[in-house]
């Protein structure tokens, strides 16, 4: 089931402190409750009862869907995401890991809970989330201005993004062919799909293939 403390923490504000809920696991299968909160972010929401300064609280914290067969571990920062190539899911999990991937099961790394809605997002629309990182990362590498992209949704005749500015008052979203994330999809292959989920970050092998590399990465 998931697991919580609550800690101390500084309104960024006012400076007074108040009472506020880490979630270190989140469990939807058990906790079902959890998932529209973890999509709307509301759940690492930070309201502070002094002032009535908000944010969202950025933390490490590990996503568990035992129903879809996934966990997604999330890192605060994308220094931490590049080094962890397997999720922080504890030793007696971790343990289980290569029979619980013979079962299906996909284990992922991400930044920040605007990429773990991602994902989630990703995985209910039932899209290869390896081809939907190759997309974003073909856009980026031809937009200097984005930082990033999220994708939001799919249709049958486009995939959209939410897409984050270094002038962050651009922000905006767009769109693209669907055909890109279809050819994507084809280029990546079935046959390649055991190889492709020994990437816990979606994001670096697409970043590799986009670079014109198809080897592994050194680890
Ligand atoms: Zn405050």
């Amino acid at each position: 089931m998931s697991s919580m403390h609550t800690i101390e923490l500084d309104c960024p504000q006012c400076r007074k402190k108040s009472p506020f809920t880490i979630h270190d696991s989140i469990n939807v299968t058990l906790d079902p409750e959890d998932k529209e909160k973890v999509l709307d972010r509301s759940l690492f929401k930070f309201q502070c009862p002094h002032c009535g300064f908000e944010s969202c609280v950025q933390y490490g914290s590990l996503y568990h869907d035992m129903t879809n067969k996934y966990m997604i571990s999330v890192c605060g920062d994308e220094e931490t995401a590049k080094n962890s190539p397997i999720p922080d899911i504890g030793d007696t999990i971790h343990g289980k890991k290569l029979s619980m991937l013979n079962d299906g099961y996909r284990f992922r790394t991400v930044v920040h809970f605007d990429g773990l809605a991602e994902k989630i997002s990703i995985f209910d629309a039932e899209l290869d989330d390896f081809a939907v990182e190759f997309v974003k990362a073909v856009i980026l590498k031809q937009a200097n201005e984005l930082t990033r992209l999220y994708f939001t949704q799919i249709d049958e005749s486009s995939i959209y993004f939410y897409a984050i500015f270094h002038d962050e008052e651009k922000n905006t979203g767009l769109s693209i062919s669907r055909n890109v994330y279809d050819e994507a999809v084809k280029m990546l292959g079935e046959k390649s799909r055991k190889s492709k989920e020994q990437f816990i970050t979606p994001v670096i092998a697409a970043t590799l293939c986009v670079q014109g590399r198809t080897s592994e990465p050194e680890r």
